[in-house]
């Protein structure tokens, strides 16, 4: 998978693609992250990217010469376009299975204001990572990049994705490692008793107590 990232900020993506998981994704060729500065698509003097708003208002708006010409140049045949926005569908672990299918993704941050609403008519989504106001969408293409990155064959064991949280009804269950006593916290028998079928039973009850306790919603399906 590629995945371009167009941002006024691609400094903030340094430590992102530079440790653990990710880093080793882009090692092991699962994955190629390319940042690109919206800058360098400006044909603006200085490489203006933004301008006051029609109509008034404070915040700078994106213009859209550069955004167009910035994914004009990137877009291949089966490229998704996806803008950050407050105002999208709000990402989920299901849409992270859905997106990792795709050869090719380029995210779009936002900054200030957000976007001049004809940059709309050329991305084909618009993702939101919750309801509440960041001052980017740096943090949002991460989130998102990072969800679907975990998820390619091959990034992290296959194992770990079974049971986790949000891939059906259920959230995951608890986990304990040593000591298997601290601070007279015990760790349950079952998960010392070696018994696997035990320890399924003991692993699917908890699953659905965690569930109708933090996440009733998800169990009943709404
Ligand atoms: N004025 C806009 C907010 C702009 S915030 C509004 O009220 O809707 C600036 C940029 O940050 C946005 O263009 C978007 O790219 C990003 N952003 C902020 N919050 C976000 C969120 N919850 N999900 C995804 N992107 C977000």
């Amino acid at each position: 998978m590629i995945i371009d990232i167009l941002t006024l900020f691609p400094e903030m993506f340094t430590g992102f693609v530079n440790e653990s998981i990710i880093k080793r994704a882009i090692e092991k060729d699962k994955v190629t992250i390319n940042v690109h500065n919206i800058r360098d698509y400006s044909p603006f003097k200085n490489k203006q990217v933004d301008d006051y708003a029609f109509g008034g208002g404070c915040g700078m708006v994106l213009m859209c010469e550069p955004i167009f010409n910035a994914i004009e140049d990137l877009r291949k045949e089966d490229s998704l376009v996806i803008m950050m926005s407050p105002t999208g569908n709000t990402f989920t672990q299901k849409e992270a299975v859905r997106l990792k299918e795709y050869n090719h993704i380029i995210f779009l941050c936002g900054h200030y204001e957000g976007f001049d609403e004809r940059i709309k008519s050329i991305v084909d989504l618009e993702l939101s990572i919750g309801d509440y106001v960041l001052t980017g969408g740096e943090l949002p293409a991460m989130v998102i990049t990072d969800s679907i990155v975990r998820l390619i064959d091959g990034v992290i064991t296959d194992g770990s994705l079974v049971s986790e949280s949000f891939t059906d009804s259920l959230l995951d269950y608890p986990v304990y490692t040593r000591p298997a006593e601290f601070r007279g916290m015990r760790v349950p028998d079952v998960l010392l008793s070696g018994h696997h079928e035990n320890i399924d039973k003991y692993r699917k009850e908890e699953r659905i107590r965690v569930t109708r306790e933090k996440r009733n919603d998800l169990f009943k399906g709404d």
